[in-house]
This record gives C-alpha cells, structure tokens and sequence, in this order.
C-alpha cells in the first residue's frame, strides 16, 4: 500500500463493467488522481484510454488516465478485475467458469509479480467464486481480497422498499446476503426502518403494509439481473456504479458497511467460501465480517446458499 497521498487504481478488463466503473470513477471525482486500464485487446484499452481523458476537462477532478500493463500494478493501491469471457454455445457453466479460472491466471500471475501489494476488488461473475479463485491464485491475506458481492443486490433492495414504504432509501436498512445469484436472500428479520424493525411494521395492524409485498421486492431483486439482460442484453451501469462505491471507501478509510463477497473465517459457522455478507470496509480491505442475528429459517437459507458456492468451486481445477 501506498503511503502518498497518490491514490492509484489499476483496471484490468475494460469492456462494460469495467468501463461503467471508470466513467463513474471519473465522474465522481477525487476519489482516486491515477487510473490505469489493462485489457487482452490492449488497442480497446488505448482507445479508452483516450476518450476519458478527452473528457476529463469536464471532470470535477483532475486525474491521469492511461492504458498500461501489468508492471504498472507495483505502488497501485486497488486492482480491480471486470474482465472476463462470454458463454459460447453448448458450453457448460462449470466449462465457462474453468475458462474464467484461466483468464484469471494469466492476470493475477503477472499482478503478483509486479510487486503489487494492494487490495484486489473482482467484480467478474461468478463473483464470488472468481474473488475465491482469486485469493488462492494470489496468496494474499483474505482481507485483501474483495468481490462485488451483493453490494448492488443490496442497493435494489433499498430501492424498492424506500418505494414501498415511501421512505428515503438512505434511511432503510437491509442486506441481501449470500451467493450474488440465484440463492441469495434477504434476511427480512434484520430490515429496518430507521431503527424500527420492518416486521413489527408489518404486523401492526394501523399500517396498510403487506409482508407478501417483502417477497415480492426480495424476488424483483433476484430477477433484475435476468430481466435487464432480457431488456439490453447485460447490465453495467449500477455494477460499475457499486465497484465505484467500494473503492471510495477503501481509499477514503470510510469503515463502511457492506455488502461485498468476503472471505468467511468462522462467521455464520462458515470457513473458506466467500460469500456476500455485510462487512466493514476501511483502508486494508475487509475489517471485519458482521454477524448478523439470523432466524433458524434464514441461518438455513444461508448455509443452503453457503454450500451451493463450497460445490461450484470443489469442481474446479486451480
Ligand atoms: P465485456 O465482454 O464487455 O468485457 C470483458 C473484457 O474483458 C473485454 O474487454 C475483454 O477483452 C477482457 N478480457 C478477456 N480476457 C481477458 C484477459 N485474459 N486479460 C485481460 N482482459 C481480458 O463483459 P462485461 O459486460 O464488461 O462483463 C465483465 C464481467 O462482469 C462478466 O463476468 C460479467 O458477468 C460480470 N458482471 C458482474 C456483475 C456483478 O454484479 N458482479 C454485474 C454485471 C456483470
């Protein structure tokens, strides 16, 4: 890690996340003075490259932006990995996944041995198995090793039930945890609205509140990925948006919580899998994983959701 006031983040993977990511990062401004863009297609990268900077005038901040290789990962504080390979025809999941184990070989080799020593952020799906392979490719310490998780999982949730109950998102409080994908769930015991808990709305007869709404929204979250694929055909806006997030509370040493896919070292009886769990997020990557006080019924989902991720990545090769 850096001990400058440079703030330096490397790019590997400019294609519609990772450029959603940069755009938003660029936008916001001075959450960080270097970008450098890696990508196979190192001419996509160049011209990246150059549209941002072109841009940057119009920026609250100023910044350097380039394309770059894998040498420029030494001093960077955070790499962020959006890179990845599409599905081919009559290809398997676990074939599409051992392939991503191979794409991810031939970057995180290179990123160790440039001497880099930061925070690795994977937001290539499957996330959290990717942020596993991830942490065993690089031996770097777990809290050094972040996936997206269900960070905007999360941000839908609050969405929607800011809609529902008519209340600023900022002021719901609710995680969707677990696998980013078709297990995760909403532990509905531990939403809240300001500090009132969401149950206890919901049973209090003065309110015209209805609990079969709460499995509506969690199931609108589930599916938002499928249906804006259906509508566009991939989503990058609000990943690239969520990427932005987390990166500006580990450089900024914010402590915030959330949702990422994080190593598990006993929390939840879990141990090895990453998984999406509210986590504290400050300068060195994970602080800590929150526990949270689940029910029987949602415990059960989650070690559903646990063993569904402990399977995908026992049949992989590494
Ligand atoms: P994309 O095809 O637009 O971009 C992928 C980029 O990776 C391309 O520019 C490609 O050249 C690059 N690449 C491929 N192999 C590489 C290698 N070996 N080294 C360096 N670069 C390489 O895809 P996208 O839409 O940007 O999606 C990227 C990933 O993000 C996918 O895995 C997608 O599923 C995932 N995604 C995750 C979330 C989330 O919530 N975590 C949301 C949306 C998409």
């Amino acid at each position: 890690m850096t001990t400058t006031d440079t703030r330096k983040v490397v790019l590997i993977g400019t294609g519609m996340v990772g450029m959603s990511f940069a755009y938003a990062l660029v936008n916001q401004g001075g959450i960080c003075n270097e970008l450098v863009l890696i990508d196979v297609n190192k001419e996509k990268a160049n011209g990246e490259a150059m549209d941002l900077n072109h841009g940057l005038a119009f920026a609250k901040s100023n910044m350097q932006i380039k394309a770059g290789d894998y040498k420029d990962c030494r001093g960077a504080d955070i790499v962020v990995i959006a890179a990845g390979v599409a599905q081919k025809e009559g290809e398997t999941r676990l074939d599409l996944l051992q392939r991503n184990v191979e794409v991810f070989r031939s970057i995180i080799t290179p990123v160790v041995k440039s001497g880099f020593d930061g925070i690795f952020l994977v937001a290539t799906n499957p996330v959290d198995i990717m942020t596993r392979v991830t942490f065993e490719l690089s031996r770097f310490g777990a809290a050094k090793v972040i996936g997206t998780g269900t960070t905007l999982d999360t941000a839908r949730l609050r969405y929607l039930l800011g809609d529902y109950f008519s209340v600023d998102p900022k002021n719901i409080h609710a995680y969707v945890i677990g696998e980013h994908g078709d297990s995760e769930f909403v532990p509905l015991s531990q939403v809240m609205l300001a500090t009132k808990s969401v149950t206890e709305i919901l049973e209090d007869k003065r309110y015209p509140y209805n609990i079969d709404e709460m499995t509506k929204i969690e199931e609108q979250v589930r599916t938002s990925a499928y249906k804006i694929i259906e509508a566009k055909k991939a989503t990058y806006y609000g990943i690239g948006m969520a990427i932005t997030r987390i990166v500006k509370a580990i450089l900024g040493d914010e402590n915030s919580v959330l949702t990422v896919s994080a190593k598990l070292s006993g929390e939840y009886g879990g141990n090895d899998v990453f998984i999406g769990v509210p986590s504290i997020i400050g300068r060195n990557g994970v602080k800590e994983v929150l526990e949270l006080s689940l029910t029987e019924e949602e415990r059960a989902k989650f070690d559903k959701s646990r063993q569904v991720l402990k399977e995908s990545f026992e049949g992989l090769k590494l």
